[in-house]
C-alpha cells in the first residue's frame, strides 16, 4: 500500500509505517500538481497537515485514495463530508499537540505581561545607549501568580492551558458551550491533585479576567468569539492570547482596543488571511507574534507521526480481515 505525506511526517511515524510494510513518500508536491502525482504514484493514503488542501475535486479525481489523514486538530482543509460520502475514511490526531499549544500560550502570556515582546525588539537598537530609559519603561511588568486567566473553550487545549496556568499560580475561570467540570487533575511529582476551576458566563469572564486565552474551533457562522462587542467589556489593561484560529479575535476590534488601552497587549499565533497576514496588524505595538507554530514542536510532531501510523496500521489490518 502506498502512502503520500504531502506535508511530511515525523521520522518515527514514517519508520513505523515502513516497518509495517507501507511505501511512504514525503516529497512536498505543489497543490496544482497533487492530483496528477497521487494518480501516477497510485497512492492509497494521503496524509496532510494544514498546508495542503483536500477539496471535493481532489477526492473525486483520485478514486484510489481510501484514507485521508490530518496530522493535527482541525479538519477545515479537508472536505470531510464529501470524503465520507465517497467511503473515504478521514482521521486526525486531535490530542497530540494540546500540550505544545498550552505551553506556547504561557510563553506568550508571561512575555507579554513583562513586555519582553517589546524589549526584545528595542534592546538591540537602543540597549547600549538608552539602557536606563528601557529599564524604566519595562520596569512595570505584571506577574502571572495571583492573576486570573479566563479561558474561552475548555476542551483539550483549554484544559492543558489551565494546568500550566495553575502551575504558575494563576486562578482559572472558563466558559464553554458543553464542558461543565468544576476541577481539573494536575499531576505534580507523580501525585495527582484536583484543583478547582470555575465555569462562568462569557460576560463574567470578560469582566473578571486579567488575561484571556481562546481555545474554540472555527465557529459555524465564522464569527469571532472576541469581537468589538466583547472587547468593550474586558477589564482595562487585559491581555489576550489567540492560538485558536485567525479571526477568533476580530483583528480590527483588537487594534482599536490596543490603541485605546483597554487591551494592554495581545499574542497572536493565528491570523486572518494566512499565510499573508495583514502588515498593519504585524506592525502594531503591543503584539507578541508567532507564525502559527502553536502545535509545531519536535515532541508534538513525533506524537502526531506515532498516532497517524498506529491508526493507519489498525485500519489496514481491519480492512484486510474484513476483505
Ligand atoms: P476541543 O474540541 O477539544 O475543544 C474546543 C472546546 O470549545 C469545546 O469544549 C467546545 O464546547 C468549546 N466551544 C466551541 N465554541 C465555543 C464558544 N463559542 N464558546 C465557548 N466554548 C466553545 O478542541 P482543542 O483540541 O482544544 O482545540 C481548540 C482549537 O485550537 C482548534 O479547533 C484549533 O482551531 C486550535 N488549534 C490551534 C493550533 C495552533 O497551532 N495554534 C494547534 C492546534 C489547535
Amino acid at each position: 500500500m502506498r502512502i503520500h505525506a504531502n506535508d511530511g511526517i515525523s521520522a518515527n511515524g514514517k519508520e513505523g509505517l515502513e516497518k509495517a510494510g507501507f511505501n511512504v513518500s514525503t516529497n512536498s508536491v505543489p497543490q496544482a500538481e497533487l492530483i496528477a502525482y497521487l494518480n501516477e504514484e497510485k497512492a492509497d493514503v494521503l496524509l496532510v497537515r494544514s498546508a495542503t488542501k483536500v477539496p471535493k475535486e481532489l477526492i473525486d479525481a483520485c478514486p484510489r485514495i481510501r484514507l485521508i489523514g490530518r496530522g493535527g486538530v482541525g479538519l477545515d482543509n479537508i472536505d470531510v463530508a464529501h470524503a465520507r460520502s465517497k467511503g473515504v475514511l478521514v482521521i486526525n490526531t486531535p490530542g497530540a499537540s494540546s500540550i505544545s499549544v498550552a505551553e506556547m500560550v504561557l510563553a506568550h502570556l508571561s512575555g507579554l505581561m513583562r513586555g519582553l515582546h517589546q524589549s526584545n525588539r528595542l534592546m538591540p537598537a537602543t540597549g547600549a545607549t538608552g539602557f536606563k530609559e528601557l529599564k524604566k519603561r519595562f520596569g512595570k511588568g505584571r506577574e502571572l501568580r495571583g492573576s486570573t486567566l479566563g479561558i474561552i473553550g475548555f476542551g483539550r487545549i483549554g484544559q492543558w492551558t489551565a494546568r500550566y496556568a495553575i502551575g504558575c499560580g494563576m486562578e482559572v475561570i472558563y466558559t464553554d458551550h458543553t464542558c461543565t467540570i468544576g476541577s481539573i487533575e494536575v499531576t505534580l511529582g507523580g501525585a495527582s491533585v484536583a484543583i478547582p476551576v470555575e465555569r462562568v458566563t462569557m460576560e463574567e469572564l470578560l469582566a473578571r479576567a486579567d488575561a484571556i486565552s481562546i481555545h474554540v474551533p472555527k465557529q459555524p457562522d465564522g464569527a469571532p468569539v472576541l469581537g468589538a462587542a466583547e472587547l468593550v467589556k474586558v477589564r482595562p489593561g487585559t491581555f489576550i492570547v489567540n492560538t485558536a484560529r485567525g479571526g477568533s479575535v476580530d483583528e480590527d476590534a483588537l487594534l482599536a482596543a490596543l490603541s485605546d488601552g483597554r487591551v494592554a497587549g495581545a499574542a497572536l499565533d493565528v491570523f486572518v488571511g494566512e499565510p499573508e497576514p495583514r502588515a498593519d496588524l504585524l506592525a502594531a505595538e503591543g503584539l507578541s507574534l508567532s507564525p502559527h507554530i502553536g502545535a509545531a514542536t519536535v515532541e508534538a510532531q513525533a506524537r502526531i507521526g506515532d498516532e497517524l501510523a498506529e491508526q493507519i496500521i489498525a485500519w489496514s489490518k481491519a480492512s484486510v480481515s474484513q476483505g
